[in-house]
């Protein structure tokens, strides 16, 4: 895993291309939240779940239909209490719940990412994995692991998102009309 305010850029990045709404806030914080979701399979292992099982770390809750779903769920509910574009929305939180499994991805410790379960449990990582793994371990994290991890996601992370946040700005005071 990248560390869990990690995943949440990619929401806080897409998010000034959002419309404009009231709903603006909601919508940020349920893609905050699918952002980083697919990690509550980190329970697994206490019920003995093995890290290469479907249901285990980076299993189906990191899969491409799980996102898929999910969002499309989440931007249903959101279009229905607000009546804002669905696809738009969908787009959105689907782009911040797949981000996950990509970041993770992009790590260089633990098994692969089950993109495509759960029709096949294989695991993939890109060939290209600059972000150093976060340890599960809060005492290793904090002896000095965690330094290297927070560098490298402020690199391959942090700085495109904010990148891509300042795009959405300078597009949408493009447009204004
Ligand atoms: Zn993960």
């Amino acid at each position: 895993m990248s560390t869990i305010f990690t995943h949440t850029a990619v929401a806080i990045g897409f998010s000034s291309w959002l419309e404009r709404s009231p709903a603006l806030k909601q919508t940020l914080i349920i893609g905050m939240l699918l952002s980083v979701v697919p990690d509550l399979d980190v329970i697994g292992f206490w019920f003995g779940i093995p890290y290469e099982h479907l249901l285990g770390h980076r299993g189906l809750s990191h899969s491409l239909l799980t996102a898929f779903i999910l969002s499309g769920l989440s931007a249903w509910w959101v279009h229905q209490q607000y009546e804002l574009n669905l696809y738009a929305l969908w787009l959105y939180l689907g782009v911040c719940m797949m981000s996950h499994g990509f970041l993770d991805a992009l790590t260089n410790g633990g098994l692969g990412i089950a993109f495509l379960s759960p029709f096949s449990n294989e695991r993939f990582f890109f060939p290209f994995q600059p972000i150093e793994v976060a340890t599960l371990n809060p005492i290793r994290f904090f002896q000095g692991q965690g330094l290297n991890v927070i560098a490298t996601e402020l690199l391959w992370v942090w700085l495109p998102c904010a990148f891509i946040f300042l795009l959405g700005l300078v597009w949408k005071t493009l447009t204004k009309k």
